[in-house]
């Protein structure tokens, strides 16, 4: 199944019930005064934040929802019955957009209930027209149509810590390496080209593959991933050891980065030297310098095959997550 990040939707909500004339009937005369409800308020469309990433893709069989409508008023001053909402379960991370009036909304907790379309108000029964110079309304109100039209959904994934660097970079071992990420999280397909999450003591690690120069321009695979990691709050940036120019290789990404804009290149960044195993220890000491020089930070020695490198990478993330 494929990964949906983005689909529309159209949802109703539900029409108010109407109103009704009704009359109290009182044994021995031929009618009492008047005791026709109110309507019953229509459903609202509800948006509900799950776990779930892959939550979108249901949507790409089923677009049209509608909530219930409210019924309508009864006899002896019975208000009708609210109609049932309707509640779509989006992931954690979406923006709803209604098409129409352009108004956004955010989920972002699981659980957090977002009411997109108000159902219409019920209409009012006679007995609410009853005054001292009417005791017999023959009036009453219809329920009002209720909101609704087209809702564009679009996930970005809110993840703690966003892995990117160029193919090959190792972005998918380290991530393995330091998360449950085989036991994804939620039912979540694995493909090359889809980001792939990871827990790591309780935060989201992504993997954002496909970041390839241009790609913030939409012409590479990245540009569809880049989004993604907008709301991450830390960027866990690769460079593989393997890379003849470091400096290059580092600068890269950042001008990618930097050129999405979406204050991806405001956000606080780990530099990675990833394959540090495949290096001397002299030549680690002058690739990690030519990396700091090119970052102006200090830059970490990784390896998914060195437990002692991982494991102080690994300390280093949670203290930086943990700020
Ligand atoms: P990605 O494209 O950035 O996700 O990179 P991958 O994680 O798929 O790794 C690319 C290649 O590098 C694979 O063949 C990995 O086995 C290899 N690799 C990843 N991490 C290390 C490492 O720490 N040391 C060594 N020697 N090879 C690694
Ligand atoms: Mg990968």
């Amino acid at each position: 199944m494929a990964f949906v990040d983005e689909i529309t939707i159209n949802a109703q909500a539900g029409r108010g019930g109407n109103g009704v004339i009704r009359w109290l009937h009182i044994k021995g005369t031929e009618k009492g005064g008047p005791a026709g409800g109110d309507g019953g308020k229509g459903g609202d469309v509800i948006l509900e934040g799950v776990a779930d990433l892959a939550a979108l893709a249901p949507f790409r069989f089923e677009k049209k929802f509608r909530a219930e409508d409210g019924g309508a008023g009864e006899n002896n001053n019975r208000h009708g019955r609210d109609g049932e909402p309707v509640i779509l379960k989006v992931p954690v991370g979406t923006i709803a957009r209604v098409t129409a009036t352009g108004e956004e909304f955010d989920i972002t907790r699981i659980g957090e209930q977002i009411t997109v379309f108000v159902g219409g108000a019920g209409g009012k029964g006679n007995a609410r027209f009853k005054g001292s110079t009417n005791q017999n309304p023959f009036k009453q109100t219809d329920g009002k149509t209720g909101e609704g039209g087209d809702i564009q959904l679009s996930l970005k994934l809110i993840a703690d810590a966003g892995f990117v660097g160029y193919p090959n970079a190792g972005k998918s071992s380290l991530l393995n390496a330091l998360t449950n990420a085989k036991s994804k999280i939620g039912a979540y397909p694995f493909t090359t080209l889809d980001p792939h999450l990871g827990s790591f003591y309780g935060r989201i690690l992504a993997d954002i593959p496909g970041l390839i120069e241009g790609a913030s321009g939409g012409r590479g695979l990245g540009s569809k991933f880049l989004k993604h990691i907008e709301r991450t709050k830390i960027i866990v940036h690769l460079v593989s050891a393997e890379q003849e120019d470091l400096a290059a290789a580092y600068r890269g990404v950042r001008a990618e980065l930097e050129s999405f804009g979406h204050e991806l290149g405001g956000k606080k960044e780990l530099v990675v030297l990833s394959k540090a195993d495949l290096l001397g220890s002299d030549e680690l000491a002058s690739a990690l310098a030519a990396l700091s020089a090119a970052s102006g930070k200090g830059v970490i020695p990784v390896s998914v095959v060195d437990d002692e490198l991982l494991k102080s990478f690994s300390n280093t993330l949670s203290k930086s997550l943990a700020q």
